[in-house]
């Protein structure tokens, strides 16, 4: 499957695609392509699931690996997590996630709580979770009816020594399986509005748009849904294709290529989606 027309602007997932993992350590050929798409005049921006670093020290570690990105360009759950919450009135949360984002979120105008005074329990990339920290959040959920917002729904991640590790999705297809009256909430991929955040960021028709990911599940069904012309790298998550044998055909990407640098940039004038020679 091959969707035809140009790509005027570019979508990027970042663990996986620019850097290996957590370690932040650039995949081969990843900061000259990135490079290039800048000085291009391309439209871009990265669309990330990040909740183990701050919006600011992520563009830093980023930018010290050789990707330099302003805030503009980061579309990221930790922001529009921050906003869904704050415009739905919930400041008190029993966050899961990482403990180093906790100034981060009293910065943002929440604070912790716990199960019993908690008004959301939040869930994000958290290496320590325990089934004991899962068990605490279970009056929240089923006697409070509190919402349970997952900051993404991926079922593992890759920690900085490449080791997977299971991921906030894991744990919210637990919690949503003990019931509860809330409302189960997903914020980023692959839940729509992240997508249509980052297309307006872009300025462009989703059609015009190439989603490039490491993670086919995750990332590019919905972007191919949307519209998006999508390209699954296995420079991350996935070493080989064997994983689109769990997804149905119509949602499999329109490229796989072993990593960002096979993705040949468009010219000027837009080019069809191709591998570089
Ligand atoms: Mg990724």
């Amino acid at each position: 499957m091959k969707r035809p027309g140009t790509v005027r602007s570019y979508l990027l997932d970042i663990e996986g695609v620019l850097v290996r993992d957590k370690s932040y350590e650039p995949v081969p050929g990843a900061v000259d392509w990135f490079a290039r798409l800048a000085a291009s005049g391309r439209p871009y921006c990265l669309v990330s699931n990040n909740t183990t670093h701050a919006p600011d020290e992520l563009t830093a570690r980023l930018t010290s690996a050789g990707f330099p990105v302003d805030a503009d360009r980061l579309v990221g759950v930790l922001d529009l997590g921050r906003d869904h919450l704050l415009a739905r009135g919930h400041r008190r949360l029993l966050w899961l996630g990482h403990p180093r984002l906790a100034d981060w979120w009293s910065a943002a105008g929440c604070e912790p709580a716990d199960a019993a005074t908690c008004e959301a329990v939040v869930l994000g990339v958290n290496p320590d979770l325990a089934t004991a920290d899962l068990d605490a959040a279970l009056g929240a959920v089923l006697e409070r009816g509190v919402d349970l917002v997952s900051l993404h729904r991926n079922a593992f991640w890759l920690d900085e020594s490449g080791r997977r590790r299971l991921g906030p999705g894991a744990w919210a297809a637990a919690l949503a399986a003990v019931g509860g009256a809330g409302r189960q909430v997903t914020i980023g991929k692959p839940a729509a509005a992240i997508y249509h955040e980052a297309l307006k960021r872009v300025g462009t028709a989703p059609t015009e748009c190439l989603f490039i990911s490491d993670d086919p599940e995750a990332d590019l069904v919905t972007a191919g849904r949307l519209g998006m012309r999508t390209a699954f790298v296995l420079s991350g998550k996935h070493a080989d294709h064997a994983v689109l044998g769990r997804l149905d055909e119509n949602d499999w990407p329109d490229l796989v290529c072993e990593r960002l640098a096979d993705i040949a940039l468009a010219a000027a004038t837009g080019s069809p989606l191709d591998t570089a020679d």
